[in-house]
Protein backbone atom coordinates (compact mmCIF):
# COMPACT_ATOMS: atom_id res chain seq x y z
CA UNK A 1 0.00 0.00 0.00
CA UNK A 2 1.16 3.73 -0.56
CA UNK A 3 2.47 5.45 2.56
CA UNK A 4 0.45 7.36 4.84
CA UNK A 5 0.80 10.97 5.77
CA UNK A 6 -1.25 12.33 8.68
CA UNK A 7 -2.26 16.27 8.41
CA UNK A 8 -2.41 17.18 12.52
CA UNK A 9 -3.43 20.24 13.84
CA UNK A 10 -6.19 22.00 15.70
CA UNK A 11 -9.31 23.20 14.12
CA UNK A 12 -9.60 26.39 11.98
CA UNK A 13 -5.69 25.99 10.88
CA UNK A 14 -6.54 24.96 7.51
CA UNK A 15 -5.81 21.19 7.61
CA UNK A 16 -8.97 20.24 5.00
CA UNK A 17 -8.13 23.30 2.81
CA UNK A 18 -4.97 22.07 2.59
CA UNK A 19 -5.62 18.07 1.63
CA UNK A 20 -7.83 19.54 -1.11
CA UNK A 21 -4.54 21.87 -2.83
CA UNK A 22 -2.73 18.08 -2.23
CA UNK A 23 -5.34 16.53 -4.12
CA UNK A 24 -6.13 19.63 -6.62
CA UNK A 25 -9.83 18.78 -5.76
CA UNK A 26 -12.27 19.76 -2.98
CA UNK A 27 -13.28 16.98 -1.35
CA UNK A 28 -12.41 17.85 2.22
CA UNK A 29 -14.88 19.50 3.62
CA UNK A 30 -13.80 23.16 4.41
CA UNK A 31 -15.65 25.42 6.99
CA UNK A 32 -15.45 28.78 8.93
CA UNK A 33 -16.60 26.79 11.96
CA UNK A 34 -14.22 24.31 13.09
CA UNK A 35 -14.76 20.83 13.51
CA UNK A 36 -16.52 19.86 10.64
CA UNK A 37 -14.14 17.27 9.01
CA UNK A 38 -15.26 13.86 10.17
CA UNK A 39 -12.92 12.15 12.86
CA UNK A 40 -10.42 10.79 10.01
CA UNK A 41 -10.70 10.62 6.15
CA UNK A 42 -8.11 9.19 3.96
CA UNK A 43 -7.70 9.85 0.24
CA UNK A 44 -5.77 8.36 -2.45
CA UNK A 45 -3.13 11.89 -3.76
CA UNK A 46 -0.04 11.86 -6.43
CA UNK A 47 2.92 14.29 -6.32
CA UNK A 48 5.33 13.98 -8.62
CA UNK A 49 4.53 10.64 -9.55
CA UNK A 50 4.51 8.90 -6.27
CA UNK A 51 1.53 7.89 -4.93
CA UNK A 52 0.02 8.68 -0.76
CA UNK A 53 -2.40 8.51 1.26
CA UNK A 54 -3.47 11.75 2.89
CA UNK A 55 -5.68 11.30 6.12
CA UNK A 56 -7.55 14.42 7.12
CA UNK A 57 -8.15 14.76 10.85
CA UNK A 58 -9.95 16.70 13.45
CA UNK A 59 -13.69 16.02 13.08
CA UNK A 60 -14.82 16.41 16.86
CA UNK A 61 -16.24 19.31 18.64
CA UNK A 62 -14.00 19.54 21.65
CA UNK A 63 -14.68 22.05 24.42
CA UNK A 64 -12.38 25.10 24.90
CA UNK A 65 -10.60 23.63 27.98
CA UNK A 66 -10.00 20.21 26.83
CA UNK A 67 -9.56 21.65 23.42
CA UNK A 68 -5.41 21.24 23.94
CA UNK A 69 -5.63 17.29 25.12
CA UNK A 70 -8.06 16.52 22.33
CA UNK A 71 -6.19 17.71 19.66
CA UNK A 72 -2.96 15.98 20.83
CA UNK A 73 -4.75 12.49 21.40
CA UNK A 74 -5.97 12.62 17.68
CA UNK A 75 -2.75 13.38 16.76
CA UNK A 76 -1.32 10.68 18.76
CA UNK A 77 -3.32 8.42 16.86
CA UNK A 78 -3.03 9.69 13.45
CA UNK A 79 0.68 9.49 14.05
CA UNK A 80 0.78 5.70 15.06
CA UNK A 81 -0.88 5.14 11.92
CA UNK A 82 1.18 7.39 9.28
CA UNK A 83 4.64 7.27 7.92
CA UNK A 84 4.79 10.86 8.08
CA UNK A 85 3.12 13.52 9.15
CA UNK A 86 2.43 17.00 8.14
CA UNK A 87 1.95 19.45 10.92
CA UNK A 88 -0.70 22.01 9.97
CA UNK A 89 -0.48 25.69 12.01
CA UNK A 90 -1.96 28.74 11.46
CA UNK A 91 1.41 31.54 10.88
CA UNK A 92 -1.13 34.37 10.92
CA UNK A 93 -2.18 33.19 15.02
CA UNK A 94 1.35 32.24 15.71
CA UNK A 95 1.67 29.17 18.18
CA UNK A 96 -0.72 28.27 20.79
CA UNK A 97 -0.98 26.03 23.87
CA UNK A 98 -3.06 23.03 21.80
CA UNK A 99 -0.01 23.66 19.03
CA UNK A 100 2.24 23.10 21.49
CA UNK A 101 0.43 20.22 23.32
CA UNK A 102 0.50 18.48 19.61
CA UNK A 103 4.65 19.73 19.04
CA UNK A 104 5.24 18.04 22.36
CA UNK A 105 3.53 14.73 21.35
CA UNK A 106 5.08 15.04 17.23
CA UNK A 107 8.80 15.36 19.06
CA UNK A 108 7.93 12.25 21.30
CA UNK A 109 6.93 10.13 17.88
CA UNK A 110 9.81 8.52 15.91
CA UNK A 111 8.17 9.51 12.76
CA UNK A 112 9.61 12.37 10.08
CA UNK A 113 7.15 15.66 10.61
CA UNK A 114 6.70 18.76 8.21
CA UNK A 115 5.84 21.36 9.69
CA UNK A 116 3.50 23.50 7.85
CA UNK A 117 3.04 27.53 8.24
CA UNK A 118 -0.11 28.00 6.61
CA UNK A 119 -2.18 31.08 5.84
CA UNK A 120 0.71 32.81 4.39
CA UNK A 121 -1.10 34.17 1.59
CA UNK A 122 1.78 36.95 0.80
CA UNK A 123 5.59 37.87 1.09
CA UNK A 124 4.23 39.95 3.94
CA UNK A 125 3.34 37.17 6.15
CA UNK A 126 6.61 35.09 5.93
CA UNK A 127 8.02 36.78 8.72
CA UNK A 128 4.69 34.78 10.76
CA UNK A 129 6.21 31.56 9.76
CA UNK A 130 9.70 32.38 11.17
CA UNK A 131 7.90 32.93 14.55
CA UNK A 132 6.86 28.97 14.38
CA UNK A 133 10.80 28.02 15.00
CA UNK A 134 9.95 27.91 18.58
CA UNK A 135 8.13 25.02 18.28
CA UNK A 136 11.02 22.95 18.22
CA UNK A 137 10.36 20.61 14.70
CA UNK A 138 12.67 22.33 12.40
CA UNK A 139 12.05 24.61 9.74
CA UNK A 140 8.42 26.15 9.37
CA UNK A 141 7.81 25.97 5.54
CA UNK A 142 5.36 29.11 5.04
CA UNK A 143 2.43 27.72 2.39
CA UNK A 144 -1.27 28.96 1.81
CA UNK A 145 -3.22 26.08 1.44
CA UNK A 146 -6.30 28.79 0.14
CA UNK A 147 -4.21 30.20 -2.94
CA UNK A 148 -1.90 27.87 -3.34
CA UNK A 149 1.21 29.73 -2.62
CA UNK A 150 4.17 27.89 -1.31
CA UNK A 151 2.41 24.29 -1.53
CA UNK A 152 4.89 22.59 -4.24
CA UNK A 153 7.96 23.21 -1.87
CA UNK A 154 5.52 21.47 1.44
CA UNK A 155 4.54 18.55 -0.94
CA UNK A 156 8.86 17.90 -1.88
CA UNK A 157 9.37 18.06 1.60
CA UNK A 158 6.61 15.76 2.61
CA UNK A 159 7.98 13.14 -0.19
CA UNK A 160 11.30 13.79 1.07
CA UNK A 161 10.57 12.84 4.41
CA UNK A 162 8.62 9.28 3.82
P1 LIG B 1 -9.43 22.77 9.52
O1 LIG B 1 -10.42 22.89 10.62
O2 LIG B 1 -8.02 22.78 10.07
O3 LIG B 1 -9.67 21.63 8.58
O4 LIG B 1 -9.52 24.14 8.66
P2 LIG B 1 -10.31 24.42 7.29
O5 LIG B 1 -9.56 23.85 6.14
O6 LIG B 1 -11.73 24.00 7.45
O7 LIG B 1 -10.16 26.01 7.18
C1 LIG B 1 -10.63 26.86 8.21
C2 LIG B 1 -10.74 28.28 7.66
O8 LIG B 1 -9.44 28.78 7.32
C3 LIG B 1 -11.58 28.37 6.38
O9 LIG B 1 -12.31 29.58 6.44
C4 LIG B 1 -10.51 28.43 5.28
O10 LIG B 1 -10.95 29.08 4.11
C5 LIG B 1 -9.43 29.24 5.98
N1 LIG B 1 -8.07 28.99 5.39
C6 LIG B 1 -7.50 27.79 5.16
N2 LIG B 1 -6.28 27.94 4.60
C7 LIG B 1 -6.08 29.26 4.45
C8 LIG B 1 -4.99 30.07 3.92
O11 LIG B 1 -3.96 29.58 3.44
N3 LIG B 1 -5.14 31.43 3.96
C9 LIG B 1 -6.26 32.00 4.49
N4 LIG B 1 -6.30 33.34 4.49
N5 LIG B 1 -7.30 31.28 4.98
C10 LIG B 1 -7.22 29.94 4.98
MG1 LIG C 1 -11.09 20.10 8.65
Amino acid sequence: PPPVVAIVGRPNVGKSTLVNRILGRREAVVEDVPGVTRDRVAYDATWSGRRFTVVDTGGWEPNAEGLAAAVADQARLAVDAADAVLFVVDATVGSTDTDEAVADVLRRAKKPVVLAANKVDDARAEADATALWSLGLGEPLPVSALHGRGSGDLLDAVLEAL
